[in-house]
């Protein structure tokens, strides 16, 4: 299974000699974490069920998020769409660098970024329903894969998990309006 961060958050108290105190790389996982979180938003606003997804490649940074149905393309999974985005832009295939998501990847994305040569993993959710990197499938770690990813899972898993959440919860609430005759509630 892969790894959990510790419950760690921007907020945490850290001192320096404190328990708590966050390593950098925990730290600027903890803040491209949250730029995923933002993307994931954006995606809600569009009517996407809110994943998004951050690559970074060395000096170069990519985001998307879903646009499963924007697109009526079954493959927009965020991952994907940035993993194409990052390639197309450095023109190259094997990208290295790591991928934060929101929401454990599921087995098609968990392909791709193998394929994509990804050295890193971060997500915050874990999806017991089609996570492929350890909850349904693991390949990801799959021993007969040749390229060794290191995985981290359930980093700010709390914020992650609240925003499909709250999406379906409101997608539910109006289509029960909907069901009554009423008219749907007005989007902010
Ligand atoms: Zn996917």
């Amino acid at each position: 299974m892969p790894s959990r961060l510790r419950n760690i958050s921007l907020v945490a108290p850290a001192t320096a000699n404190s328990v708590l105190s966050l390593t950098a790389k925990e730290t600027l996982d903890l803040q491209y974490m949250q730029r995923a979180l933002k993307a994931a938003l954006r995606g809600a606003v569009c009517g996407e069920v809110p994943v998004g997804a951050v690559l970074v490649c060395g000096a170069d940074t990519f985001s998307a998020h879903n646009l499963r149905e924007c697109r009526n393309d079954p493959t927009a999974h965020a991952e994907m769409l940035v993993i194409r985005k990052a390639a197309k832009a450095l023109s190259r295939w094997r990208l290295g660098g790591t991928l934060y998501v929101t929401l454990e990847p599921c087995a098609m994305c968990a392909g791709a970024i193998l394929e994509a040569r990804v050295d890193r993993l971060v997500f915050g959710a874990w999806d017991p329903k089609a996570g492929g990197c350890g909850s349904v499938w693991n390949i990801i770690e799959e021993r007969k894969v040749r390229h060794p990813i290191v995985v981290i899972g359930g980093v700010m898993e709390e914020e992650s998990q609240k925003l499909p959440k709250d999406f379906f919860a409101q997608r539910r609430a109006e289509r029960k309006v909907g069901k009554l005759g009423y008219p749907a509630p007005t989007k902010r």
